[in-house]
């Protein structure tokens, strides 16, 4: 049996006049797999660099890596879910925009009751990246309550989410935004400093606040923009992880540099090495759905698109427009 799905895709890589709202064929799912009818799916800058090509695919590519829905069938071999359960997934392959999917079932979760679809399918890629890079992604000497980090492009999808979890660790967190506006958001949501970094220059800034040590670690998914200046903001032995380039890809770079600046270590991180199996999924959202229940983190979705509107949440997120999650229904 086959159930028809509209499915956002592309069939050349390109702007976002390249999303096509197509009609799909949706079947049953096989061993390992499950069938999701989506109630909303998360937006991801991530979308954007499998649209434009930086990270490319064989085309047409179905877009979007998060969503949130109903399960309506599983395949053999699935124990964790059943038909009727409400899930929540960031996962492989590219596809969640998209009404109803067949996908692995390793990645996706089951949804707490407390936990509506919308906040969902705006957590999961972004909440599982924050709680990566605060929990596994620490420089040699660890991290401990009061140190300071640098976090860019703060008031975002990922930003916003980290900048509470951190204060919920009793980190101090730096925050970097691309206005006054935005940098008000992320203290409002936890950051102990923030800095304009289209007006101010922050790796000033940081040796300001920190009193010329440095911060622990920077986590930049800016890239190109902010590469320089960020591996001048860490202490010695500290951690510089890449984990995104919205502004482009950084440039190769001599290891040389490294070592005057501190003997610093240097990481490019990605979600999809930590989420390899169910048991490491399941653990990782456990603890997103732990602070997310309480309260010490807040999903703030400030821009909701339908589906048919895709072109528009793409620019509005590749320019900047946009802050916290964004979702499409
Ligand atoms: P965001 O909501 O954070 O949007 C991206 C932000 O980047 C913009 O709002 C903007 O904030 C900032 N930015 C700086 N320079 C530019 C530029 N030239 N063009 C566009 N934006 C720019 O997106 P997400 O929350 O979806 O993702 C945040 C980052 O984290 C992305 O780079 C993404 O690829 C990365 N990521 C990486 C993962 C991983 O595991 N490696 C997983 C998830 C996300 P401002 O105006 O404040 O500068």
């Amino acid at each position: 049996m086959s159930t028809p799905s509209r499915a956002v895709r592309i069939h050349a890589h390109g702007g976002p006049e390249q999303l096509v709202i197509d009609t799909v064929d949706v079947g049953e799912p096989g061993p390992g797999q499950v069938r999701i009818r989506h109630h909303a799916v998360g937006l991801n800058f991530i979308d954007v660099y499998q649209r434009t090509g930086l990270y490319p695919n064989a085309m047409p590519l179905a877009l979007g890596m998060e969503g949130a829905g109903v399960i309506e069938a599983v395949g053999e071999g699935v124990t964790h879910l059943k038909a009727g359960d409400r899930a929540a997934y960031a996962s492989n392959p590219p596809g969640s925009y998209c009404d109803v999917r067949v996908m692995p079932a390793m990645n996706v979760c089951k949804l707490p009751d407390a936990i509506d679809f919308e906040t969902g399918a705006a957590m999961m890629l972004k909440g599982l990246t924050a709680q990566y890079l605060l929990k596994h992604c620490k420089p040699v000497e660890g991290l401990e309550p009061g140190d300071h980090v640098l976090f860019h492009a703060a008031a975002g999808g990922v930003g916003l989410i980290a900048c509470q979890w951190a204060k919920h660790l009793g980190l101090q967190l730096i925050a970097t935004a691309g206005s006054d506006d935005k940098c008000q958001l992320a203290l409002a949501h936890g950051a102990a400093h923030a800095i304009n970094y289209r007006k101010d220059d922050f790796a000033a800034k940081v040796k300001e606040i920190t009193s010329g040590k440095g911060v622990k670690v920077v986590y930049d998914s800016v890239g190109k923009d902010t590469w320089d200046k960020s591996l001048d903001c860490l202490r010695p032995f500290g951690l510089m992880a890449s984990f995104g380039n919205a502004s482009g890809p950084v440039a190769p770079f001599a290891p040389g540099i490294l070592g005057p600046k501190g003997s610093i270590y240097v990481t490019r991180q990605t979600l999809f090495s930590h989420i390899t199996s169910r048991e490491r999924t399941q653990r990782m959202a456990d603890d997103l759905f732990g602070v997310v229940s309480s309260g010490a983190v807040k999903i703030r979705i400030d821009q909701r698109f339908a589906l048919t509107d895709v072109r528009k949440a793409h620019e509005s997120l590749e320019a900047r427009a946009t802050t916290g999650c964004t979702v499409l229904l």
